[in-house]
């Protein structure tokens, strides 16, 4: 029995859920980048099932405020800072906690040996080094941070067979094929078909995207998400990142891997089958659903406060081909995806960069994806990069960015 927003709830186990969920098997939660949109949706989603989740560890980045927010709602045991000043402020406020920072803090909170799932929702390149001390830990690995798989799928593929841990898909188009694929693990699949917003811009031809905003890049049409990813959005880069993060977590070709563009976002990505069955997953866009699954996995529970979706409602929905053209870093992610190596990394490190310089004035929108495709042509492929060449390569592609700008 509990209450939200003014609602109280009375939830009904069965017996055999009440032996399993009733304390005797809690499952212990690492949250990386708990202040930002995904994590504060997971404290939301852990809070509304407290006989089954518990967020042991927590890391953010630099918002002592929003950390201070979320302690005051739920018992955390350890916190990770970025800045050690951050770290020994909030050590000095709350003797009980241990609060550790960096990268080495990061890493002791993604391995600690009571933690059973590490949700990873830092955003950018970041996110790699935790998530794979994380794996090697035996950690299964709940993961919203894409770029992981972008710069480095073949490393983390790899050590998740060798430790044997699961990757579950938090990205709402990767939790929709992943629930497509269940009890389908050895049918053969035609094609991924990953459908997309279009973002802020999708009605935009491509001559009125010079001097756009930011505010107006940042108007997600139908999400409300963390600044970068918004801007990914627009600029259909999120949507290059998924198409790679779907070659890695499916193990498909990039020939199979279709962009649609499905301006409502009730589908949130299908399957293609050889018997031409198509089979996908529906729903309101709220990230909650698949922050979810990915904790109950492979069972399903109440999403609480969740909608069900009213097809009569919306009545119709709509679908096109994107035109590379117009959605030039779509073209140049699946170039890099195909070239694969240490391309996808120049990429995502380029585009990091470019993203932060627009989002702070210092570029026009288009700019964006010129100065990726500058760093694309000037590097030289290294084939099956290992994780120290992928932390120089993401360095070189980022001071590439800020050379040709003129802000090294
Ligand atoms: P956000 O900017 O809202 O939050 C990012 C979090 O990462 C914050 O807690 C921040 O403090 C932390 N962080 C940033 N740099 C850090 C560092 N160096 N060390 C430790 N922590 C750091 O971003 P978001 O929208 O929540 O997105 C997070 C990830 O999830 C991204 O990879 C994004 O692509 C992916 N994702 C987000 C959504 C969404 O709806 N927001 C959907 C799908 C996928
Ligand atoms: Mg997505």
């Amino acid at each position: 029995l509990y209450e939200k927003s003014g609602i109280i709830y009375i939830r009904l186990l069965s017996i055999d859920n009440l032996m399993i969920k009733g304390g005797y098997k809690m499952k212990k939660i690492t949250v990386l980048g708990a202040t930002g949109s995904i994590g504060m949706q997971t404290v939301d989603v852990v809070m509304n099932h407290p006989e089954q989740f518990k967020i042991t560890a927590m890391a953010a980045g630099y918002n002592v405020a929003k950390v201070e927010e979320i302690l005051a709602m739920i018992d955390v045991e350890y916190i990770c800072m970025v800045k050690k000043e951050d770290a020994l402020y909030l050590q000095e406020k709350y003797p009980d906690l241990k609060v550790v920072y960096g990268e080495s803090g990061l890493i002791e909170i993604a391995t600690l040996p009571e933690i059973e799932i590490v949700l990873n929702a830092i955003v950018g390149f970041a996110g790699l080094v935790p998530t794979i001390e994380a794996i090697k830990a035996k950690k299964d690995i709940a993961l919203a941070n894409k770029e992981t798989l972008v710069v480095a799928g073949h490393i983390i593929t790899e050590l998740v067979k060798e430790y044997g841990v699961k990757l579950l898909p938090v990205d709402s188009e990767h939790s929709a094929i992943f629930q497509s694929l269940n009890g389908e693990e050895h049918n053969k699949i035609k094609k991924i078909i990953l459908t997309a917003s279009g973002g802020s811009f999708r009605d935009k031809q491509r001559d009125e995207l010079a001097g756009v905003t930011v505010k107006e890049a940042l108007n997600h049409p139908n999400w409300s998400m963390g600044a970068k990813i918004t801007i990914d959005s627009a600029t259909l880069f999120n949507k290059g990142l998924e198409v790679m993060e779907a070659k890695w977590l499916f193990d498909v070709d990039y020939d199979q891997i279709e962009v649609l563009i499905h301006p409502e976002s009730i589908i949130h990505s299908m399957v293609e089958f050889v018997d031409t069955s198509i089979i996908g997953q529906l729903g309101n866009p709220d990230m909650r659903l698949p922050i979810q699954y990915a904790l109950t996995y492979p069972e399903r529970d109440y999403l609480i406060g969740g909608e069900s979706l009213d097809l009569a409602k919306i009545a119709s929905l709509t679908f096109k081909k994107p035109d590379f053209e117009r959605f030039r870093a779509l073209a140049l992610a699946y170039q890099a995806g195909k070239s694969g190596g240490s391309m996808p990394c120049v990429l995502n490190g380029a585009n990091e960069q470019a993203n932060e310089l627009f989002r702070n004035g210092k570029i026009e929108f288009l700019e964006i994806e010129n100065l990726v495709e500058k760093a694309l042509n000037k590097h030289q492929l290294v084939k099956n990069p290992t994780l120290e060449q992928l932390i120089e390569i993401d360095a070189w592609a980022r001071n590439f960015v800020l050379k040709e700008i003129g802000e090294d």
